[in-house]
């Protein structure tokens, strides 16, 4: 079967797409067949210089909306989202090769979520009055940064860009949109129904492009912030172009995320969370849970239902909606993930299920788990970003929380037990910024999320977000005569 997912042009730019074949090819991959379904250009000099004209152009008006109407729109794209959720969820598949019983339900699904929450809060956003003795007072405003860069990983790409565009938009910044150059064509949608819903031209623009368009946006004087999801390598770069300029930064980062599975607890919600954890996406989400510690009297039980469970997952064609388990994104990820399993191999784990490419067309891996894995493995260690979950060893609560903690990651941890006060005790010692108790890697809007160490700066959904897509100024008014000392 021949997929064609060419879009009308390859940017979109002032409220319409866009073209400039001089711009370095952008061939768009089919993983799971290997085909070309689309070529794009990245973005030429000329067309970054429109496209953060055009954001700068519309900042002013979009800010001077009210609240209330800025969040109408917000809210109108919402629901476009999901009423073309089926549609736009095909070409999530096409885009990054996750299967379509996934894509259904966690893409434009969580974009929409994010339109609508942030289109809800978008009318309360305020500024406070602080009473000052002697009748004096200051009031603060709650401003937006102006324009705000977004630049996107390839795993989440609807999903990415509307986490983004919904805070910003909300509190009346504009935004240039870089998609990675692997998964270039949902945030075209994107951009169209955001226009369809009645953002003006130049609200939300969509640039393509490779690293140097992400660095060309990041250094630009018209950009007050940067919002990166990427490696923690690209983040440095990005934070320190950043830094230079004084903007404000959202890194949202890599991770090797750890899950504690106590004796105590209930085996098949932790080899869930493990599955959930490891697994959904091929593995290619960065909080997951990596390194799987597991207490020596559940270890056997856990081993065997993980194994069972992962031979009922439906690997096969992405588009038919009993496959549960599709392929890595790009022929290049199965070559690091494939790595990282010789790796495991050459270094003493012990392979417990998996560790092949499966022989039919497009960049398929078996879901791979890792047993008597050593803290000091490479695996253990480094961020694999495919589907190979480590299983490590540990005695007590306070060996499992040292050795959780000893990363220079910090996204999200997990703590499977029945005793509700060891699991709030050990969620209160772990550094990560997404903890969850008997569940992983759920992220509902209302939820902050975000990385500590080297996994981020700043959070994205719920309230905590306006933070970091707003400034607050003050002013100081005197109701009493001015004095001076002379
Ligand atoms: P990446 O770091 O290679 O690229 C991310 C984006 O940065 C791409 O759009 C890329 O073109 C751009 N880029 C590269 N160099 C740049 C530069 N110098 N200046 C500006 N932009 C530049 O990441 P990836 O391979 O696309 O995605 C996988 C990574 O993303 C993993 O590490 C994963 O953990 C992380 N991730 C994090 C989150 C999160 O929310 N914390 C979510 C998804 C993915």
């Amino acid at each position: 079967m021949t997929h064609d997912a060419q879009p009308k042009a390859s940017h979109f730019i002032a409220g319409d797409y866009i073209e400039d074949t001089e711009g370095d090819p952008i061939d768009v991959i089919y993983s799971a067949t290997g085909e070309t379904i689309a070529r794009l250009h990245a973005a030429t000099p000329a067309i970054v210089e429109k496209a953060l004209a055009s954001a700068k152009a519309a900042q002013t008006d979009w800010a001077a909306m009210s609240g209330t109407e800025r969040g109408r729109v917000l809210r109108r794209a919402a629901d476009i989202l999901r009423e073309r959720n089926r549609d736009l969820s095909v070409l999530e598949t096409l885009d990054t090769g996750k299967p379509l019983s996934e894509t259904l339900v966690a893409d434009a699904a969580s974009g929409a979520d994010a339109l609508e929450y942030f289109g809800g809060l978008a009318g309360s956003l305020t500024g406070e009055h602080v009473q000052l003795p002697g009748g004096d007072f200051v009031y603060t405003m709650r401003r937006p940064l102006g324009v705000c860069v977004g630049i996107g990983a390839w795993n989440y790409p609807t999903q990415i860009a509307c986490w983004k565009a919904a805070p910003a938009l909300a509190c009346g910044n504009t935004m240039v949109f870089k998609p990675s150059e692997t998964t270039p064509l949902c945030t075209l949608k994107v951009a169209e129904i955001l226009m369809e819903a009645g953002a003006p031209a130049g609200a939300f623009n969509v640039v393509q492009g490779y690293g140097p368009v992400g660095a060309a946006l990041t250094t630009d004087a018209r950009v007050a912030k940067v919002s990166l999801t990427g490696s923690v390598p690209t983040g440095r770069k990005v934070y320190a172009a950043a830094a230079e300029g004084i903007k404000h930064v959202t890194m949202e980062l890599g991770g090797k995320s750890p899950i504690l599975v106590f004796d105590d607890a209930d085996v098949e919600a932790a080899v869930s969370g493990a599955i959930v954890g490891n697994f959904y996406s091929s593995g290619q989400i960065c909080s997951n849970g990596t390194r799987v510690f597991v207490q020596p009297g559940i270890k056997e039980a856990f081993l065997k239902r993980l194994t069972e469970r992962l031979g009922d997952a439906v690997i096969g064609d992405p588009m038919d909606e009993a496959t549960t388990f599709g392929p890595m994104v790009s022929e290049r990820q199965l070559g690091i993930v494939q790595g990282y399993i010789a790796k495991g191999i050459e270094e003493g784990a012990r392979l417990v299920t998996g560790g092949r490419r499966i022989d039919r067309p497009g960049w398929y891996l078996e879901p791979t788990v890792f047993a008597d894995v050593t803290d000091r493995m490479t695996i253990a260690r480094e961020e694999i970003f495919g589907p190979v979950m480590s299983v490590l060893d540990f005695t007590d609560e306070a060996e499992g929380i040292e050795r959780a903690n000893a990363t220079e990651f910090g996204l999200a941890a997990g703590v499977f037990t029945r005793d509700l006060a060891r699991a709030h005790r050990v969620v209160g010692q772990l550094d990560a910024g997404s903890l969850y108790i008997n569940a992983y890697n759920l992220t509902p809007v209302e939820a902050p999320f975000g990385g500590v160490k080297a996994s981020g700066v700043g959070r994205e959904n719920s309230k905590e977000a306006i933070h970091h897509y707003s400034e607050v100024r003050s002013v100081y008014v005197a109701v009493n005569p001015a004095e001076a000392p002379y």
